[in-house]
């Protein structure tokens, strides 16, 4: 980057708004409200154009004046700018006109939309004089963190629950992280990591790096505008853990209208949960402004998260907007996960099994009508989680190599092919 002042200004309470210098702190002292990062929009505004952006890389980094960092990326320059795919043949199939899937399905390295939240934080983590990083994971930021650490030569500890997907637990320990598993819940898995980074003083990217970490998520969404033309998507589908990624997204849109890169047409955003954890969505229709926290029992294990940090969050966001939440049983998840296989060619993990199908649920109720653009945000690649649907994917038929035992396996699906 240039050399100049950096565009971030300060964290402020999310609460009181009490302002606190730019360091690895997450949480405000007078009423422990969430800190957040505060940005010069008057000196954007004017400087970050769409032609400036279009001239830039492909990579979220094009949108570097809204991210968290006072210098040039450091870890994981090459992250983000996933293809948004047109799914007409998906959108024939839930019924609706126009559909797209933003597919972080393939975000470099890891292959989930955490590689973005992670290169935020490390960079910064780097700016601050950080050597050891760390996270509480549900499995895709454990991944990510121990990938981006190891190819910018910082040591990494990653704490897990200790019953997560074996794809999952490898994709950490292949990088050199020191993996630790927890015999209990992500929330407790959480709980400890507080205790250990005010001990160790390590840069936890989701503990004390937070605040610069959930900036990260808003790249998916200014991809999103951007790849749709300069414009902002009536209806945004989301998955939550945590909710930090559908609030960031929502703070994607009101960023770009506020700088006059979009027109500020009206969007709204929805959530979706797994049944067996889904304290954000259960609230939401219930009408409630909090959520109730729940022991998770859920094959989207990356979203089970029974006391989610942004859920007040993510709740206000879908109020706001008028967005709805909804929630999907373990087999809708799967069928989820089929659909988007079938009809697009696009393998997602668990989570986005939750996104298809809530998304599916909202447009048969009309929640989302049939004529008005929607974006399904997939966050997560299915080849890291095929504990979920081994077994439910249909079968290989085993033959010897023989021309006449294959045609015992046509004669069975296309008799009318065998004997022409
Ligand atoms: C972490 C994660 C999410 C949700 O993240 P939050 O910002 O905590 O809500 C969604 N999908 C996948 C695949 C994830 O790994
Ligand atoms: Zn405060």
């Amino acid at each position: 980057m240039e050399k100049q002042r950096p565009f971030m200004k300060a964290l402020k309470c999310r609460e009181c708004g009490h302002e606190y210098p730019l360091e690895a702190t997450h949480v405000c002292e007078f009423d422990f409200g969430p800190l957040e990062v505060v940005y010069d929009y008057d000196r954007i505004h004017g400087r970050l154009t769409r032609d400036l952006i279009e001239s830039r890389p492909r990579t979220m980094w094009r949108y570097r004046e809204l991210l968290p960092i006072a210098g040039e990326p450091t870890v994981g320059a090459q992250v983000g700018y996933t293809p948004l795919v047109r799914a007409d043949r998906l959108a024939r199939r839930l019924g609706v006109r126009e559909l797209w899937i933003k597919n972080d399905a393939v975000n470099y390295p890891t292959l989930s939309f955490k590689d973005r939240v992670v290169s935020v934080a490390l960079s910064r983590a780097r700016e601050l004089g950080f050597k050891t990083v760390a996270c509480a994971s549900t499995g895709n930021l454990a991944n990510s963190v121990a990938a981006n650490a190891a190819a910018a030569g910082l040591d990494s500890y990653v704490f897990i629950p200790h019953d997560l997907e074996q794809g999952k637990v490898l994709n950490s320990l292949i990088y050199g992280a020191r993996v630790i598993g927890i015999r209990g819940h992500y929330d407790e898995v959480n709980r400890l990591c507080a205790e250990i980074a005010g001990k160790y003083g390590w840069a936890f990217v989701n503990v004390n790096m937070r605040p610069y970490y959930a900036e990260g998520s808003k790249s998916m969404g200014f991809e999103i505008q951007e790849q749709l033309g300069w414009k902002i998507p009536a209806h945004t589908v989301v998955c939550m853990a945590s909710g930090s990624l559908l609030t960031k997204i929502h703070k994607s849109y009101q960023e770009f209208s506020k700088l006059g890169l979009v027109a500020s047409t009206p969007w709204k955003i929805h959530g979706a949960q797994a049944t067996g954890c889904s304290p954000i969505t259960t609230a939401q229709k219930a009408g409630l402004d909090f959520f109730k926290p729940v022991k998770p029992d859920t094959i989207a294990k990356s979203l089970a998260i029974g006391t989610p940090a942004d859920g007040f969050y993510a709740l206000k966001v879908m109020k706001e907007t008028g967005g709805s939440g909804e929630d999907v049983t373990d087999d809708e998840i799967r069928e989820g996960i089929r659909m988007l296989a079938e009809c697009e060619g696009i393998f997602a993990e668990t989570a986005g099994g939750v996104t298809v199908g809530v998304a599916r649920k909202l447009i048969a109720s009309g929640k989302i009508p049939a004529d008005e653009s929607v974006v399904l945000c997939i966050t997560g690649n299915g080849l890291k989680t095929l504990d979920a649907v081994a077994g439910h994917a249909g079968e290989t038929r085993e033959i010897r190599p023989s021309l006449r035992e294959f045609e015992g396996v046509m004669a069975n699906d296309q008799p009318d092919l065998v004997n022409s």
